[in-house]
Parts: structure tokens; C-alpha cells; sequence
């Protein structure tokens, strides 16, 4: 079977840089191994369209911005929901006020004016979001943030995808690959060999081992997030604590409303010992109460779900976006953690810049 690309891996990533693809007129089939799109790590996050990452310097960064401007235009073109937000980095103490003072200067300096960011009183905090705790001395209140169901955007990505003439082979893991003269050749194990002119790897926490075919070598670290699902209290705003230093290791995760009008505590951040371990025990579920219950005016209820989610880090902790050594026909796809859900579109976009030189 012959196509323009094909994309390796039916995530938020791979069917995202599809639909952009598929519309500019390429013919381009996913391949993924799962009976259905987005049961990878695109399963299992805290569906933030997010703002603020560490180091500003990063790639992730500032696809981040990017990208969480272009989900107002993708959530109106695709038709699914995306309810905008902000975040309050809470401060409790005597030096509460001074902390958010310095912090709101340094992120007014490194984010574009549009975040809208400005340290406030608590009880200005109470006011926007009625469960806040009484304890909040002050606040950065950060703007821009925004809250999407990701089943939701990976079944309406899955419909534009095909309304614009780009096709999805599920139960299809890519096994192999090869380059011949100018195409890709990548064999599926349901027998199907599919040959084009160009090749994108958004195998996620499997990006590594794709990338290997073509002699491309990348590390991936697993890296677990629990994430606990209360009924109450609910929460209209994302509540998190400040850093005390401005750090990338800021993963600290906080209180964020989900669609379903449930709360989510989390995500906790660290080594997973496998890709394949999604355990937790009741220590991962008492830590993130005991951290988040501070900010709230009551604890949460017990909590009637917890998810784990794995993130593909690499050693450098910041998302890759290169060429094949071997190919310039070759994409990969590598390391994209969090915040990848909301920086998927702006992937697309610079995917698409590569590719349209060779096919
Ligand atoms: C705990 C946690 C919380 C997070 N919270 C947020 C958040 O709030 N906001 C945010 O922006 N980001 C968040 N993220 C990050 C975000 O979830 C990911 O960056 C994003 O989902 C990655 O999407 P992907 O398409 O690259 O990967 P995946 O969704 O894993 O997609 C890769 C696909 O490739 C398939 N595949 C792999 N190998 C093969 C093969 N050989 N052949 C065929 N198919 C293959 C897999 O089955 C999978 O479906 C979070 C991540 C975690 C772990």
C-alpha cells in the first residue's frame, strides 16, 4: 500500500500532526497497535491545557504557548470542549505576600502579555474559586489555562482525520521498518506493509525503539504520575502551590477541574521502575491529600478513583523533534511528556514544516 506518510502511534501527538497533515492534501495513514486510538499515554493525564513550563528556555515551553492558543481554534474546527481556566500558585505565611509579589514579576517578564499575570489577595482568590482554603495568604493568579476531556479530542481528531481523507489501522503495531531509494517501508504484524514517501515516530513511550530501526538511538525514562478523582469539594479553577524557587523540576502538579465536574489531585512525578508499571500503593494516595488538602476549605472526599499515568521522559528532560541521521524522510517524536497534550498542535505545525520538503 502506498501513502505520502504514515504516522507511527495513534496519541494526542500522532493524530494530531495526521489531521494536519491529511488536510494540507498528503495521504496519510496511522498506524497503532491498540484496538483503539489513544489508549497510550494520551489515557492517563490531567487534561490541563497548560501554561506555565520550566525552563521558559525549553522546546516544550514554547510549544506549550503555542500550542494552547491554537486548541481555541482546534476546539471550535474539530467541535469538542474546551472550558478556559486559571491557576492560582497559592502562598500560605507571613512572607506569603512578598513571594507572590517577586514570582508574578518573574513570570509577567518571561510569559507573552496575553497569560495575564498579577499576584492577589486571598480572599480575592476565595472569590473566584469558593472551595480555596482560608489559609491562602496570597496568590499568582495566571491566566490562559484551559481544561478538555482528552478521550473527547482524541474521538473528534479520530472523525476530522477521516473527514479529510486520512485513515487510522488499528490493531496495527509497526514492527519493522526499512529505507528504500527515496520511501519508507514499515510492515505492521497484521501482515500489511505500507511504503511512503515519508515517516513520522509518535510511538510515545515505544518512540525509542521505532527510532532504533533506522540506527536513531534515544533514551526514554518512564516517569510515573498518580493522580487521585474526588466528587468533592468541586473546584471551577486550578489551585497549586508556589515554587519556592523557580525550578524544572516544578512537576508538583495541584487541584484541577475535569469536565465530568470531578476534581483531580496530582500528579505525583516519580521514576517509574518500567513502561509497563502503573502501580500505586495508599502512600501515593495519602501524599497527594496530605499536600493538597491545605489548599482547600474542606478536605476532599475519598477518592473514587486514581489513575497512573506514565510520562516518556529523556535525559534532557525537554521534548526532541528531529530528522532521521539516516533520512530526512524520517521524523521522530521523542520525549514528549507533559505538557505534550497541550503542545500536540504546535508539534503538528513544526512536524509539517519537515515534511512538506520531502514529499
Ligand atoms: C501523569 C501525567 C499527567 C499529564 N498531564 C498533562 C496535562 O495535564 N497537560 C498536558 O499538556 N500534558 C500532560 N501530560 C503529557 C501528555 O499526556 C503526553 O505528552 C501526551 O499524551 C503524549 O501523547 P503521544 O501521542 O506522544 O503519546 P501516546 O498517547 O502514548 O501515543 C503513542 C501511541 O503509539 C502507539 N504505539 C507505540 N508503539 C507502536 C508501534 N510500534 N506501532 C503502532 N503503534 C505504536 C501507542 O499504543 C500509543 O497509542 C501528562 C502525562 C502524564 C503521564
Amino acid at each position: 500500500m502506498k501513502v505520502d506518510v504514515i504516522v507511527v502511534g495513534a496519541g494526542i501527538v500522532g493524530l494530531f500532526t495526521a489531521y494536519e497533515l491529511a488536510k494540507k492534501g498528503l495521504v496519510v495513514t496511522v498506524v497503532e497497535k491498540e484496538p483503539r486510538p489513544g489508549m497510550g499515554v494520551s489515557a492517563r493525564h490531567a487534561n490541563v491545557i497548560h501554561v506555565v513550563q520550566l525552563p521558559f528556555s525549553s522546546l516544550k515551553s514554547r510549544l506549550c504557548l503555542e500550542g494552547n492558543r491554537l486548541y481555541s481554534k482546534y476546539s471550535e474546527e474539530l467541535g469538542f470542549k474546551l472550558k478556559r481556566t486559571v491557576a492560582f500558585l497559592a502562598a500560605t505565611g507571613p512572607s506569603a505576600r512578598l513571594k507572590t509579589l517577586l514570582a508574578a514579576r518573574y513570570l509577567r517578564w518571561k510569559l507573552p502579555a496575553w497569560v495575564g499575570v498579577t499576584a492577589v489577595p486571598g480572599r480575592h482568590v476565595r472569590e473566584a474559586e469558593p472551595a480555596a482554603s482560608d489559609r491562602i495568604a496570597w496568590a499568582v493568579r495566571v491566566g490562559g489555562y484551559g481544561i478538555v476531556d482528552a478521550r473527547e479530542v482524541v474521538d473528534s481528531l479520530v472523525r476530522g482525520l477521516k473527514r479529510v481523507g486520512g485513515e487510522i489501522l488499528v490493531s496495527a503495531e509497526a514492527v519493522a521498518a526499512s529505507l528504500t531509494g527515496d520511501s519508507v517501508k514499515v510492515e505492521t504484524s497484521g501482515g500489511v506493509t505500507l511504503e511512503a514517501r515519508g515517516m513520522v515516530n509518535a510511538a510515545g513511550l515505544y518512540s525509542d525503539r521505532v527510532a532504533a530501526w533506522f540506527g536513531d538511538h534515544f533514551k526514554i525514562i518512564p516517569v510515573k504520575g498518580v493522580m487521585t478523582l474526588h466528587e468533592s469539594p468541586k473546584v471551577e479553577t486550578i489551585l497549586a502551590h508556589i515554587a519556592s524557587k523557580p525550578s524544572r523540576e516544578t512537576k508538583g502538579g495541584g487541584i484541577i477541574p475535569q469536565l465530568d465536574g470531578r476534581t483531580l489531585l496530582g500528579p505525583s512525578y516519580a521514576e517509574a521502575m518500567s513502561k509497563k508499571d502503573y502501580g500505586y500503593n495508599t502512600a501515593d494516595v495519602e501524599m497527594l491529600v496530605a499536600k493538597f488538602s491545605p489548599l482547600l476549605g474542606s478536605p476532599p472526599s475519598k477518592p473514587v478513583e486514581v489513575v497512573v499515568g506514565l510520562r516518556p521522559t529523556t535525559p534532557g528532560r525537554d521534548f526532541i523533534i528531529s530528522r532521521s541521521h539516516r533520512s530526512p524522510r524520517v521524523v521522530h517524536l521523542v520525549g514528549i511528556e507533559s505538557p505534550g497534550l497541550t503542545a500536540a498542535p504546535a508539534i503538528a505545525r513544526r512536524v509539517m514544516e519537515i515534511i512538506r520538503k520531502v514529499v
